[in-house]
């Protein structure tokens, strides 16, 4: 059996395509488009890319992104007056503010900077207030990866319902908004992390099957029950050759790629899977595109739901 691959590349364009009307008629409604403040702060290359991504998805779909950049030097305090000021701001509708923030700001910053964000602005849904309505079943910005991948499963007639859902990792940011986001859809789930005894026999019980664990390759064939569908949230880079072929084969297209880039970006999932799964993500043009894709979604709703209450 080989899995059916699931294209997040052409959904994330639906979903875009989709979004584009509504932000056309608030842009008419309003006199002006939904705005999205993001704040970048630092040099870390892969956060930049996403922030360019997100500032071209954006502003491709009508949005107004306005990107703040602050130095790595820059303090906590100098973060959270940004945080505030966009806040207070009569145009943005929505802040993002891109993670991980650099080690010196300390352990405690991503917190405090949730803990900071009108949660009416929330486009991450990362705020206390937002992840409480999600607990509740009523969060009108739900974080950005898990919802991405409900809409994923919703737009691929799988069934959530009654299904046995499984979720690898039990972070703030995918794992466990998740987990509510599938129980709240009537399946039935099981949330593992780095303490769960035997996770390939709980893996094999699994309809569903979420990835979120930051592990090259670590989800195998032996976690995966016959037909599943495999949801691999991973985006993990890997530099070393024998890795690469290990989970690749040394004559694959993908070492061809190594080869020419010296590093491929893998997701959670080994590619053997494939062989089991009855649906696969893969990485990259599974998940990562519909995370863009929600946040504008998002971003317009937040606008709506401001333009409604003021
Ligand atoms: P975190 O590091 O915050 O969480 C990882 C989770 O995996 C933890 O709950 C951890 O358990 C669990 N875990 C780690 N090792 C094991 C193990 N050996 N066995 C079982 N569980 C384990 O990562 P994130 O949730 O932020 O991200 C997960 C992955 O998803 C990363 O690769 C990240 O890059 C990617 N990602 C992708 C996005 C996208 O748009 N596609 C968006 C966000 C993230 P414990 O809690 O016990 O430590």
């Amino acid at each position: 059996m080989s899995a059916r691959i699931i294209d997040g590349t052409f959904i994330a364009s639906q979903i875009r395509q989709s979004v584009s009307p509504g932000v056309a008629a608030f842009t008419a409604r309003a006199g002006r488009p939904p705005c999205l403040g993001i704040v970048l702060v630092g040099e870390d290359p892969a956060s930049g890319t996403y922030v360019r991504n997100k500032v071209k998805a954006g502003t491709e779909s009508g949005l107004h992104v306005d990107l703040r950049r602050l130095s790595s030097s820059a303090s906590l305090d100098e973060l959270l007056a940004v945080v505030r000021e966009l806040n207070a701001s009569d145009r943005h509708d929505g802040i993002l503010v891109q993670a991980p923030l650099p080690a010196a700001l300390g352990r405690g910053a991503a917190q405090q900077v949730f803990d900071t964000i009108d949660p009416a602005k929330d486009v991450d849904g990362f705020s206390p207030v937002s992840v409480g309505r999600l607990v509740q079943g009523r969060a009108l910005l739900a974080p950005c990866t898990p919802s991405g991948v409900i809409e994923m499963l919703d737009r691929c007639g799988i069934t959530m319902s009654g299904a046995r859902a499984v979720v690898i990792g039990r972070s703030e940011i995918v794992g466990k908004p998740m987990a509510m986001l599938l129980l709240q859809r009537d399946a039935t789930v099981t949330v593992c992390h780095s303490k769960t005894p035997d996770l390939p026999g709980v893996g094999r019980d699994a309809d569903i099957l979420v990835a979120a664990i930051g592990r090259a390759g670590f989800v195998t064939r032996d976690f995966v029950k016959p037909g599943a569908t495999v949801i691999d949230v991973g985006i993990n880079r890997v530099t070393d050759a024998s890795t690469a072929e290990g989970l690749f084969g040394a004559s694959s297209a993908r070492m061809a790629d190594f080869a020419k880039r010296g590093s491929l970006v893998v997701g959670d999932v080994h590619p053997n899977v494939a062989e089991v799964a009855g649906a696969l993500t893969p990485v990259p043009g599974g998940v990562g595109p519909l995370t863009i894709a929600m946040l504008l979604k998002n971003t317009l709703a937040a606008a709506e739901a401001r333009a409604k209450s003021s």
